[in-house]
């Protein structure tokens, strides 16, 4: 085994390098707030740096907003949705959302690089899912932009004002996409907030926006930490908060927002389940796992974090996996070879770290590959954990990076059961020959999103978002572009 293993390692490293090239695009060294159309210094004019984690250099600095400087957004953000937004025509909402989706196409490269040095995913993952699926969402909701009265027939869909939009480093500006499109569809104006790991892409947003020539203040971007975030959600002239994040600050903003009257969508963790019969074509579900999990460094709330394998199969799935995994290129995230790319923060892989040595303190056994990692930077070998138990913290906590959790089940019943029992319910996938299994499965797993023989696959036309701890509300979609009307 060990010698196959070295065999396979050799072929995965002897591919030649095929970095993608950083000369066409275009960074500042400091970027300003992006506030009313113009680029803002923060009041306090403090900065921070957002750094590459894969080689730990800073990229640039980021203003680093405080309330006085939430306050003048959020002002802009009104007098715009009171004085251009709201009464512009929606065929000439349209055209400005069509224009966003057209530029972001144009500098689809410029972007994907920017997406990959800043936030340590695989190039090819940022140019073929981020941005593609970014641009198609805002190709998406303009359509809908002057259609709302067939979106939602025998009624009116009045917008709801102005929207506070918090979202994470996972996605950068595939999130800000989901948030920003339907909401500019429906009539609001925002105010956003990127992950301060990870604010460029939304900056480079900014001058899109500005390129298309929105009118100023209709969006505006923030960028800071929690306390910016806070500063967004606890504003009283904020109409709708949308946060994508974890399950603890989901939390924290409920709270915030309970007793007022503003709207609210939160999608959060995810613990989801993969599960594979003994009928289901297993060469397919092997890539359909390291697609749910392994591809993005797992920094997916969807990730299929649990495997569940129909136990006749189980040794030769876990054997086809492991040979698999060993095959994965860890590395350069500009690589166009590399498979996993640099975990987002030196946070999150202390945090990963933490979460290997609870699996093996837990009596877990642990498979890593032993692939090369870079010596700077911030990287994670794939990792497997079989025999575990349905109560290990490694089967009920979100990790948020490369790790899986392998467990048997006999029965449908059982496998429910066992897939059905964490705080969570964000997505699930069920690999089965059957059709019937296949709908049967999709009514007793309670996941906001159930794949079948597949696995983290998006639309802008599907709605995405969870049961339980893992939020409420849904993005994408008509029940996506609902969240940001009132119907009357
Ligand atoms: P993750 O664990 O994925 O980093 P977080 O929930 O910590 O998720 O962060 C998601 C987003 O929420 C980030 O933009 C972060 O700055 C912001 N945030 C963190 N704390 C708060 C808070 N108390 N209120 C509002 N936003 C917050």
């Amino acid at each position: 085994m060990a010698k196959k293993r070295d065999l396979k390692q050799k072929i995965s490293w002897e591919l030649a390098p095929a970095p993608e090239s950083t000369g066409h695009i275009n960074l500042k060294d400091r970027y300003d707030l992006f506030i009313n159309g113009k680029w803002v210094a923060p009041k306090k004019k403090k900065y921070f740096s957002t750094i590459n984690p894969s080689n730990e250099k800073k990229i640039a600095e980021i203003a680093y907003a405080d309330k006085s400087d939430v306050d003048l957004a959020v002002d802009a953000a009104r007098k715009a949705y009171d004085g251009v937004w709201s009464k512009i025509t929606p065929s000439e909402r349209a055209k400005y959302i069509y224009r966003i989706a057209r530029i972001m196409q144009e500098r689809s490269r410029e972007l994907a690089v920017i997406e990959s040095l800043d936030g340590g995913k695989p190039i090819r993952e940022a140019r073929d899912i981020d941005i593609p699926l970014a641009s198609n969402h805002f190709f998406y909701n303009a359509g809908w932009a002057d259609k709302l009265e067939y979106a939602f027939p025998a009624k009116t869909a009045m917008p709801l004002g102005v929207a506070g939009q918090i979202i994470p480093w996972n996605f950068p500006l595939l999130m800000a996409a989901w948030k920003i499109a339907p909401a500019l569809a429906a009539g609001n104006t925002v105010v956003l907030k990127p992950a301060e790991t990870t604010s460029l892409t939304a900056l480079k947003l900014a001058e899109i926006i500005q390129e298309a020539g929105l009118p100023p203040g209709v969006v505006n971007i923030v960028t800071g930490f929690g306390d910016t975030g806070a500063a967004i959600v606890n504003h009283p002239d904020i109409n709708k908060v949308a946060f994508t994040g974890s399950t603890g600050v989901g939390k924290i903003i409920q709270n915030a927002i309970s007793g007022t009257a503003k709207k609210a969508t939160l999608e959060l963790g995810g613990k989801s389940a993969n599960i594979i019969f003994a009928d289901a074509p297993i060469d397919q579900a092997i890539e359909g796992i390291v697609n749910g999990i392994f591809f993005n460094q797992g920094h997916v709330c969807c990730a299929g974090s649990r495997l569940f394998v129909q136990e006749s199969v189980s040794d030769l799935v876990i054997k086809k996996l492991k040979e698999r995994i060993d095959t994965l290129i860890v590395g350069d995230p500009l690589d166009k070879n590399t498979d996993i790319g640099a975990i987002n923060s030196k946070e999150q892989l202390e945090i990963i770290k933490k979460y290997i040595k609870i699996g093996k303190e837990e009596g877990a056994e642990m498979y890593q590959t032993s692939c090369k990692i870079p010596n700077k930077g911030y990287f994670c070998a794939p990792t497997i954990f079989t025999d575990v138990a349905q109560s290990s913290r490694i089967v009920q906590e979100e990790i948020f990076g490369p790790v899986l959790t392998i467990q048997t089940f006999r029965t449908i019943d059982e496998v429910i059961q066992k897939a059905n029992n964490t705080p969570y319910g964000l997505a699930a996938g069920v690999w089965t020959d059957k059709g019937s299994r296949i709908f049967n499965l999709t009514t007793k797993l309670r996941a906001g999103v159930v794949w079948a023989n597949t696995y983290n696959k998006f639309d802008p036309s599907s709605p995405f978002g969870g049961y339980k701890e893992s939020g409420f509300g849904r993005e994408g979609g008509l029940h996506g572009l609902s969240a940001y009307v009132k119907l009357v």
